[in-house]
């Protein structure tokens, strides 16, 4: 019996040694203490040895218990040390590589163009006005000529709120915000967000105008003209061609569509300006009296002109984008190009 258990504990140590994984060591610890090794069923025999051979026994089994749990436990050590080694070595940092950059935040190229349109009314003396996104129905449509049954309310497809105000359809109620507060001459430009209930590839419920308005007792439509021209050439390039068309606006009498020659295709006709060479970009006119009397300036007295431009379609043409969507959706990759 001595014996046997003498030798099973170097068998055991022996296989430990020889163990490649911790996998391995947990079989080798189940063959030799486990419920089921020869080392435990000597213990449970020694009910039936004499009594001189019990002591000797016990006491070897217990020795062999303690050397396979410590022989165990340092080959599991070495394990462990000779694996973390093997990582290290695999996922050795090349400390010699080139740095990688910090990534650059950029400009969206909406604030782009918001900032350039910005800047070149501000070079001929113009002054930025703000107004609230939350408008009543009466700065946004009443007072601008716009009455409840006028048939371009339908045009604008208006969110409206509970309350009964709406989310501003145009930048121009801050038109009427302004001058209601101050007296001509002056000459704002009010950019801000704007929205209608309508979403397509050109069309986004949320956008961007900026809405200018020019006030003074000698204005013309050749002022207007000027003004408008001399924007788009500086926007769009000094040789663009620009024409004016007549149109209709509630707010101003007469009106004009302005439009550049096409960006895409230089006049020639493409896809982008339906063969026909030409971009409409503006909106314009000699503000309408009715408007002025809404605010109580003296239409005898006073005249000015007004226009309207969407940034989205200005930044599309100039950036050639062709879905507004990818102003929204903030891709990384789309952005860093700006
Ligand atoms: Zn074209």
């Amino acid at each position: 019996m001595l014996e046997k258990i003498q030798q099973l504990t170097e068998e055991a140590v022996a296989a430990i040694e020889q163990a490649a994984s911790s996998t391995d060591l947990d079989l080798l610890k189940a063959k030799y203490l486990g419920k089921k090794s020869e080392i435990l069923a000597a213990l449970k025999s020694l009910k039936d040895l004499s009594p001189e051979e019990k002591p000797k026994v016990g006491q070897l089994v217990n020795q062999a218990k303690i050397k396979i749990t410590n022989s165990l436990s340092e080959r599991r050590a070495v394990l462990q040390k000779a694996s973390q080694k093997a990582t290290i070595s695999k996922e050795k940092i090349d400390v010699t590589l080139p740095a990688r950059g910090p990534r650059l935040g950029k400009h969206h190229p909406i604030t782009l163009v918001l900032e350039e349109v910005k800047k070149i009314f501000k070079e001929m003396g113009y002054v930025v006005a703000e107004g609230p996104d939350i408008e009543s129905e009466y700065n946004n449509f009443e007072a601008l000529n716009i009455p409840s049954f006028h048939p371009s309310r339908d045009m604008h497809d208006t969110f409206y709120l509970k309350s009964g105000d709406l989310l501003r359809t145009h930048t121009s109620p801050v038109q009427i915000r302004y001058m209601k507060k101050n007296k001509p001459p002056f000459a704002i430009i009010a950019p801000g967000r704007v929205y209608r209930r309508d979403a397509d590839v050109t069309h986004s419920a949320v956008f961007h105008q900026v809405e200018g308005l020019l006030v003074d007792k000698k204005v013309t439509f050749a002022d207007l003209k000027g003004t408008l021209s001399y924007f788009l050439h500086q926007f769009f390039g000094k040789n663009r061609r620009v024409r004016f068309r007549p149109s209709y606006f509630p707010f101003t009498e007469p009106s004009a569509e302005v439009d550049v020659e096409c960006i895409m295709c230089s006049g020639k006709g493409c896809r982008v300006c339906k063969e026909s060479g030409w971009l409409e970009i503006l909106g314009a006119g000699m503000v309408d009296p009715n408007v002025f009397k809404a605010v109580g300036y003296d239409p005898e007295k006073y005249l000015g002109f007004a226009f309207g431009v969407g940034i989205e379609r200005l930044a599309m043409l100039k950036y050639g984008i062709d879905d507004i969507r990818l102003f929204f959706e903030n891709r990384i990759n789309f952005l860093e190009q700006f």
